[in-house]
């Protein structure tokens, strides 16, 4: 072969700012296509075996990847198809370069670079963005082909010429430039290998140079102490093994997988040592191509922020996580690989053209998430139940975002009471007004009315709660409402038992109305009698209405919205001290103890409906400490 020199009519001084501004951000890249060239290389010889157009027989597809920190190179290698001279020219000098031109046409005065990504991938390109150099050794698999050395400094001019390659495949060697050295580190080189890699279906091998001259130098010492001592050295050869698994879990038939395969694939996925609580196999071949493996995690605490991560692949390659196209937002907080070989993905991988095709694959992840959940429901009913903490907030959600999502699970949707059992809303009864509890501590007098009657107070405590109970009344009108337990008295909550008549109460809160408009500093504040179960001398009601407003002024930024209107103070009839007041109030006297007492009944009324602020709370504990002394005294 004559040298050949030529020149791709680039501007170099126009293209490598842009491009390098691109790569600045994902560097990564380059790795990325470099390698998958290498697959691709062994896949379309794969494929000329297999329609007869090739007569090879290779023991091992491979690619290596190897770094030497001390000639400054990456080199990969593949024992693919190779290239002939004239592939050469025009897959890399004509092609290659041209999308760079192409590149440099059309985008030298964009300034947006999602869409220059979007655009255009760069491939074998890429490799300039960190070599000084690039040089291409391959030996095409074509009978009595002559092997080519390519190479290029600038990314503009090439010399080829005849290469003393002897291997069947392609060595493409990049000459590290100083600003991207950070790939010369063998930790950092094979961390991002692995990120791309990890599933690649052909075997990967890493070698580090400098890494592997220290392994055979300890060996040599070792064996030479073991010969000094006598000992009877025993050589220890290392086999090499891939970084990669070409078969991940995903790609086994259902039927094949075990729980534990799943468990410790999940592992692997995420170095999360907490297992899942269940998962979804995605296996369709039609009308599109869709393997994946959706886990439900656990979540470590109550509040734990849901923090999911779905891995999308590519024939086995990885493109990113969490890739908003293909997942509607609540499934990315599920965790999981998904290997979408249909996507319409551009040459760069990692962005895609949202057309109809992703939007139904979407639609199918949906679909499948839901049936798995609404089949557990039905048929596992127990574990249901179990996971429910966990995949509550999840479920919650997605209904939230998306009505179809609510459609397909609304019958699997449950409550927990506070006696930790769990119900459909048909199963709670009155549906008009469903008690629910948002502070089990805070609330705990209100609950505690409740104890030994049927009414069932479910637990709506987690952040996303109030949103959903509200989506829940607005797709259920009329017919489901719920209350928070300190919204009203019920029946439930009242005392028949006694002699008390109503005669009685409206005396109470008559004779106490004033009182506690002053106590309270709330001229509004309603002020009502009940005999009720509790020991407590009083409750305060605010109702869910106000309430409501009231959190969502806060929410909202607290436009002076004022709860006092609607504010009812509940004086239990059958309690001492209320009884004591009114005793105090009849034969007036004892000013100053009538006036503690009413203080510190409203104080623990509020204290069981709302935290205290610091003024109101070391003004209580100083009073209760009062009330001790004149108890002791
Ligand atoms: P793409 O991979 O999208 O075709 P690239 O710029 O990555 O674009 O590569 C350009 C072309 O160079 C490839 O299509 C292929 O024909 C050739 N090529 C690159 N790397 C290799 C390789 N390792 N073995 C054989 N051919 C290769
Ligand atoms: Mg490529």
């Amino acid at each position: 072969m004559e040298n050949y020199q030529g020149s791709v009519s680039i501007n170099t001084e126009n293209i490598f700012p842009i491009i390098k501004k691109w790569l600045y951000s994902e560097k990564d890249i380059f790795i990325r296509e470099i390698v998958s060239n290498a697959s691709d290389a062994i896949n379309k010889l794969k494929k000329l075996i297999a329609v007869g157009e090739a007569n090879i027989d290779a023991d091992e597809w491979k690619i290596e990847v190897t770094v030497d920190k001390d000639a400054g190179t990456i080199t990969v290698f593949d024992n693919g198809i190779g290239m002939t001279e004239d592939e050469v020219i025009k897959y890399i000098n004509q092609i290659a370069f041209s999308g760079a031109k192409d590149f440099l046409e059309k985008y030298q005065d964009k300034t947006d670079d999602a869409q220059i990504i979007g655009h255009f991938g760069l491939g074998f390109y890429s490799a300039f963005m960190v070599s000084d150099k690039v040089e291409i050794d391959t030996l095409s698999y074509i009978e009595g082909a002559e092997s080519v050395h390519w190479e290029s400094t600038s990314g503009m001019d090439f010399v080829m010429n005849k290469s003393d390659s002897e291997e069947r495949g392609t060595y493409i060697t990049m000459h590290i430039a100083e600003d991207s050295k950070e790939y010369l580190d063998g930790y950092k080189l094979k961390d991002t290998l692995l990120k791309y890699f990890s599933f690649l279906p052909v075997n990967l091998y890493f070698t580090d140079v400098q890494e592997e001259e220290k392994k055979e130098a300890d060996r040599q010492k070792k064996a030479e102490e073991a010969k000094e001592k006598g000992e009877l050295v025993q050589d220890v050869i290392d086999v090499p093994t891939p970084i990669n698994n070409v078969m991940p879990l995903w790609a086994k038939p259902v039927k094949d997988c075990t729980d534990e395969e799943y468990k410790e694939f999940y592992k692997t996925l995420f170095h999360d040592y907490n297992e899942p609580l269940f998962w979804i196999h995605l296996n369709t071949d039609y009308p599109f191509n869709l393997k994946g493996i959706l886990y439900f995690p656990k979540l470590k605490s109550q509040y734990d922020t849901l923090e999911g991560e779905v891995k999308v692949y590519y024939n086995q390659v990885f493109v990113a996580d969490n890739v908003k196209e293909i997942l509607p937002e609540y499934l990315m907080l599920l965790k999981g690989a998904i290997d979408c070989p249909d996507l319409p993905l551009n040459v760069s991988r990692s962005f895609l053209q949202n057309d109809g095709y992703v939007n139904k694959i979407s639609a199918h992840i949906t679909k499948k998430v839901a049936d798995k959940l609404t089949g557990l429901f039905n048929t596992d009913k127990d574990n249901y139940l179990k996971y429910w903490d966990d995949i509550n907030p999840f479920i919650k959600f997605g209904c939230l975002k998306d009505e179809k999502f609510y459609d397909k699970v609304k019958e699997a949707i449950v409550y927990k009471t506070t006696a930790n059992e769990y119900f459909t809303i048909d199963e709670l009864g009155d549906t008009n007004a469903i008690h629910y509890t948002d502070d089990l501590v805070q609330q705990a007098q209100y609950i505690n009315m409740y104890k030994d009657s049927d009414v069932k107070i479910v637990v709506l405590n987690g952040p996303l709660d109030n949103h959903f109970m509200s989506y829940i009344e607005y797709k259920n009108p009329g017919k489901v409402k719920f209350v928070r337990v300190d919204a009203d008295v019920t029946e439930t909550m009242k005392d028949s038992s006694g002699d008390i008549t109503q005669e009685t109460l409206d005396n109470i809160s008559n004779t106490l109305t004033d009182d506690f408009k002053k106590v309270s500093a709330n001229d509004k504040i309603n002020v009502k009698a009940e005999s009720m179960k509790t020991s407590i001398p009083a409750i305060v009601l605010l109702s869910e209405e106000s309430r409501r407003m009231q959190e969502m002024a806060k929410m909202y930024g607290g436009l002076g919205f004022r709860m006092d209107d609607d504010v009812t103070i509940v004086l239990n009839a059958k309690n001492k001290s209320v009884q004591k007041l009114m005793e105090l109030k009849a034969n007036g006297s004892d000013q100053e103890k009538s006036e503690l007492i009413c203080e510190q009944i409203y104080d623990i009324a509020m204290l069981a409906h709302k935290p205290m602020d610091a003024e109101n709370m070391t003004r209580f504990i100083e009073r209760s400490a009062k009330i001790l002394d004149m108890f002791s005294e």
